[in-house]
């Protein structure tokens, strides 16, 4: 690609606000900028023109079809493609795309999980046009970003919550904002995702079951090399990683996507790539296509891309930084200290509101990052533990110590804090970005998100973080109304803030052992180690009560996700423990047996020939690998029998928490014996490719 030709690739694929602008008539445009901007209702006649633009704009493109792109509960993006075509009187075809194409969709979509919330008479469900999303081609196929719903109303993808959700937080923040005298037009949430991935060899990949079924492995001895030497991490990038990076960016950029940072991370073959942050919904599109295309990429490079949170066992895994801040129309950061008293101490009540939302709702955000992929890097010393806790920085926590306390304040000024009097000093990044161990920490003008898994959708961490703020910005919205004097309610308001949930800040090491003691222990928070201990925490009745009266959820909406994020924990764990069965009882097995058999004939020849030899490797090696090979059989036929008992259970929660206690530990134990017999055997008869060729056979 040329490089000079960036500016004009960029959005190429997009039908963005340059084309909208181009193509539509001025009073079209206006009419759709004010439902882009003002959730204004749209038009029929206005859907109509659109629609007729963007085909147009679409065909000239070679689009050939359309599709209501949309993210079901399953996790991923869904489409389903129709043609432009429509008949011609004389035999041939039109290409035709109508406004009520536009808007809404049918999809038969009676196979993706609705927990319960769709009757299959009515499974067909429907798409409708989110218009703050701009329409895309992908494959020769207008996409359109849709949220997906039933009939009756009830959200079955993660589009629709999360827009609710920035709905309350607009809501909310306004009515803050405009006690300090301003009127913001709206107060949106924007998101950078930092996105983890590894890179294997796909011939590699191919031969692994493990990887090809679950996305993992399963099995595999470390092998002599790993990440200590730290010579991965912001290493220089090999010359194949480089041409799929490259070749990324320019899909990304065609489809608009700020793709802006890309390194090498800490495992060998693990990279990162950050895009420019963007509104959160349309940051939620861009990284689910992020990451499809990374996968198809990654295969034109002859590398498959692994976004699975845990792929390797011994070598970090791989995470997600969602990067969050509030900002108004006018682009005004809302967690930005300002240059007055006055802005100071309206950061101060938003940061408050993150605070107070993080203390309150610590179960949401842990159970919003909960699957059983990121269950294995929470609390394994290489992502933030289940424990969730904030961190300001020194000098943050130092302000609000002072305010809390009514003491000096030994900043530059020393002096005492006046809210709306003093000024606060600036903030640098620099002492606020320095502790990674934290899974919730303030880095100067944002709060990052550090708990999500790598395969994850930012759809579900920001519903309950937009929700959980709005929630603490109701309260203190109801309170400052009624205040007499405005700048002394705000200093109670934040005192006794600071005063209630100053338990959930923390700047220490969150990976150490005594953080967890006093965590739990002193200040009781909560560690829900398990998706099968965070989920069922959705229908507690505060958390319950919370989403259910900011319109994020409905009742009956919240108890289909459990039981749908459950059912998904269950089924990934399910086909884990058979592809381990599958693997052992046709592979790992036979071919150990093998191995044993050339040990004893060879061990029997060398001794026919000579009575002097001793076989001592010959026969210990044969020994051991026998006694393993007993205690692989001993616990495959465990694992089966836990597999085949969670049929017993019709109740999710039991299933999920015999997953959690019994299938799972034995999981883990039938692995230590066939990683040991890997050991012990010859390369020439082991069955699968090793961790030091998957890990180190891209170059
Ligand atoms: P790192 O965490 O690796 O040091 P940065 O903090 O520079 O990297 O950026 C990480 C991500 O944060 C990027 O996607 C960036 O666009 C995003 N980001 C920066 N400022 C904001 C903001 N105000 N709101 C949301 N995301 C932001
Ligand atoms: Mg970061």
């Amino acid at each position: 690609m040329d490089k000079q030709n960036v500016p004009e690739l960029f959005g190429s694929m997009v039908f963005d606000d340059r084309e909208m602008r181009a193509r539509l008539s001025a009073k079209v445009y206006r009419s759709l900028r004010k439902t882009i901007d003002e959730n204004a209702k749209l038009e029929a006649s206005v859907a109509d023109a659109v629609a007729l633009e963007m085909r147009n704009w679409a065909v000239e493109k070679g689009a050939t079809h359309f599709t209501h792109w949309f993210q079901p509960l399953t996790g991923i993006t869904a489409e389903k493609h129709d043609s432009f075509i429509t008949p011609s009187p004389d035999g041939g075809v039109i290409m035709e795309f109508s406004g009520k194409e536009l808007i809404k969709g049918e999809p038969d979509a009676s196979s993706f999980p609705s927990g319960g919330l769709r009757a299959t008479f009515e499974a067909r469900g429907y798409t409708a046009w989110d218009p703050t999303s701009y329409a895309f081609i992908k494959d020769h196929t207008l996409c359109i970003p849709t949220a997906f719903c039933s009939y009756s109303g009830d959200a079955l993808d993660k589009k629709t919550p999360l827009l609710r959700s920035m709905q309350a937080l607009d809501r909310q923040a306004k009515r803050i904002l405009k006690l300090f005298g301003k009127d913001a037009k709206y107060v949106r949430t924007s998101v950078g995702p930092e996105q983890e991935y590894f890179l294997v060899d796909e011939q590699m990949f191919l031969k692994r079951p493990d990887l090809v079924y679950t996305g993992r492995t399963l099995f595999g001895a470390m092998p002599p090399k790993g990440q200590e030497l730290d010579d991965h991490y912001f290493g220089v990038i090999k010359p194949r990683v480089t041409a799929f990076m490259e070749d990324l960016n320019e899909e990304l950029w065609k489809l608009g996507i700020l793709a802006k940072t890309e390194h090498n991370e800490v495992a060998p073959a693990q990279h990162e790539l950050a895009p420019i942050y963007s509104t959160t919904n349309v940051a939620t599109d861009h990284n689910q296509l992020t990451m499809e295309i990374m996968q198809k990429v990654a295969r034109k490079h002859g590398m498959v891309c692994l976004l699975h949170e845990k792929p390797f066992a011994g070598v970090n895994g791989s995470g997600k930084h969602n990067n969050w801040s509030m900002a108004t129309d006018t682009g005004m950061n809302l967690l930005s200290p300002g240059d007055t008293p006055y802005e100071n101490a309206q950061f101060l009540v938003f940061l408050c509101a993150v605070i107070q939302a993080v203390d309150d709702y610590q179960d949401l955000l842990r159970l919003s990052v909960a699957t059983a992929g990121n269950d294995h890097r929470l609390g394994a010393n290489e992502a933030p533990p289940a424990i969730i806790s904030v961190f300001l920085g020194d000098e943050l926590t130092a302000i609000l110590d002072a305010i809390k306390s009514d003491k000096p304040y030994y900043g530059k000024e020393k002096e005492v804090l006046k809210l709306g009097v003093s000024l606060l000093p600036d903030i640098s990044r620099d002492t606020t970005d320095r502790n990674r161990t934290s899974p919730f920490a303030f880095t100067g003008n944002k709060f990052e998100f550090r708990s999500l898994g790598s395969s994850n959708s930012i759809a579900c961490c920001n519903i309950m973080l937009n929700a959980a703020v709005a929630e603490s910005l109701r309260q203190y919205a109801d309170r400052l109304e009624q205040a007499q004097d405005f700048e002394a309610a705000i200093h109670d308001l934040i005192k006794e803030t600071i005063t209630k949930h100053e338990r959930i800040l923390f700047n220490g090491n969150g990976y150490s052992e005594e953080w967890v003691k006093e965590a739990t222990e002193v200040r009781g928070l909560s560690n829900l180690k398990t998706t099968a201990d965070a989920m069922p925490h959705l229908l507690d009745k505060k958390n319950k009560d919370m989403l259910i009266a900011h319109k994020v959820f409905t009742e009956s909406e919240l108890n289909s996700r459990c039981e749908i994020m459950l059912e998904n924990y269950c089924k990934t764990v399910n086909i884990e423990g058979h592809t381990m069965v599958d693997m052992v009882r046709k592979n790992y097995l036979p071919a150990i047996e093998e191995y044993l058999g050339s040990l004893a004939k060879a061990t029997s020849l060398m001794k026919s020939v000579s009575s002097k030899v001793q076989c001592n490797y010959e026969i210990s090696t044969m020994e051991r690998l026998s006694e393993l090979t007993d205690g692989i059989l001993t616990h495959v036929e465990a694992l089966e029998a836990a597999l085949s008992d969670l049929k017993k259970y019709d109740d999710i929660k039991a299933t999920s928490e015999a997953v959690r206690d019994d299938v799972l530990p034995k999981m883990a134990e039938l692995r230590k014996y066939v990683d040991e017999a890997e050991m012990l055997s010859s390369e020439q008869c082991w069955p699968f490719p090793s961790y030091g060729k998957l890990l180190f056979s891209v170059y």
